[in-house]
């Protein structure tokens, strides 16, 4: 029999946010029982709850962060145990047989991986996000969470945390390596502090100097603003990687001619509107742009796991669940330091019944 669990959900893509309750799934041999402690609020929730990318399915739940604990195991799961500290980030299984999958990288299957919310799950259901008080989850999906680190800061590494890390292992960010962020919000400021970790030295391009003395203290070794235009001048032909966080249509052509010999300048962030790549920018400097979508489940495991030594974890607010409609206008409005969490003991206290 499911399990009826308490959630937020919206029911068009104009509607707030408010108190419903979902089915979760019995647990099956191979699946995972979370008792969710928090969950993180990522700008993909809002993008995707108010149908930016695309048409989707609702009532919907959305949260692609999620941090709790185990409280019921299948009886073939051997990974987790009753008790343990666990996250689930943006996909909670792949088909498990293409060569991506194959590969360890469920992120790019080829099949498409089915993500966490607004997903069909391999039993025909519609996938729910972690704005609920349960979830159940396949085993291999599941992340160990390193137990230094408490909940709410933990919960935006399963989706800020990997989006930024794996491009930046994959580039090599590392000793004698430059290395620049474009923007400092949830993504940009995990970026900062994996780049710090790895050894490079980092330059943070924010819009204005207003964050500077954060992003300093987060490991940054520099800070330019990039209203001034200057900064375009004196930088140029200096990166040897640039993490481009931001989710707007800005000038691409002005920050690749920043990048030095075979500098690569990759896009996490996901602006609606084409960018307009020049590619005589591309030929100078043998240039490349690319993309990169969060990381395979075992890369995430490192990352989790890379947290835990170097005691990195994200900046967050901590949010009441009925506050989640004021604070989603206030990420479409850049107006976090960094990444709002929900504490899932307030839905908890909404719903008692549920
Ligand atoms: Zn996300
Ligand atoms: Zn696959």
């Amino acid at each position: 029999m499911p399990t009826t669990v308490a959630a937020y959900a919206a029911t068009s893509p104009t509607a707030r946010l408010v108190l419903t309750t979902i089915e979760r799934r019995d647990v099956g041999p191979h699946d995972v029982r979370i008792a969710i402690r928090y969950a993180g609020v990522c700008h993909s929730d809002i993008h995707t709850m108010r149908g930016d990318w695309g048409k989707i399915t609702y009532p919907q739940v959305v949260g692609h962060e999620i941090a709790g604990e185990v409280v019921e195991i299948g009886s073939e799961v051997t990974r987790h145990a009753i008790g343990d500290r666990v996250g689930v980030g943006c996909m909670v299984n792949s088909c498990r047989k293409c060569e991506n999958c194959l590969a360890g990288f469920q992120q790019y299957c080829l099949e498409g991986n089915i993500q966490t919310y607004n997903g069909v799950d391999v039993d025909g259901t519609n996938t729910q996000g972690g704005y609920s008080t349960e979830i159940v989850v396949v085993d291999d999906f599941v992340l160990k969470l390193p137990d230094a680190i408490p909940y709410e800061a933990v919960a935006p590494l399963l989706c800020a945390g990997i989006t930024t890390y794996s491009p930046l292992a994959h580039w090599k960010a590392g000793p004698g390596r430059r290395v620049a962020v474009v923007g400092l919000g949830g993504l940009g400021h995990m970026a900062v502090k994996f780049a710090h970790a790895m050894g490079a030295e980092v330059t943070v391009l924010s819009q204005t100097l207003a964050k500077k003395a954060d992003a300093l203290k987060m490991g940054a070794d520099h800070v330019f603003a990039t209203s001034d235009r200057a900064t375009f001048t004196e930088l140029a032909n200096h990166f040897d990687l640039i993490i481009n966080t931001v989710s707007a249509e800005l000038d691409i052509n002005a920050y690749l001619r920043l990048l030095r010999l075979d500098g690569t300048l990759v896009n996490v962030g996901a602006p609606p509107e084409k960018l307009g790549v020049r590619v005589f920018t591309l030929f100078d400097n043998r240039r490349s742009f690319a993309g990169s979508s969060i990381g395979g489940i075992d890369e995430t495991q490192a990352m989790l796991d890379f947290c835990g030594e170097h005691g990195i974890a994200c900046d967050v607010e901590v949010i009441a669940i009925d506050t989640i409609n004021e604070a989603w206008e206030r990420v479409l409005a850049s107006d976090v330091r960094y990444r709002f969490v929900i504490d899932i003991e307030t839905l908890k206290a909404e719903a008692p019944a549920a």
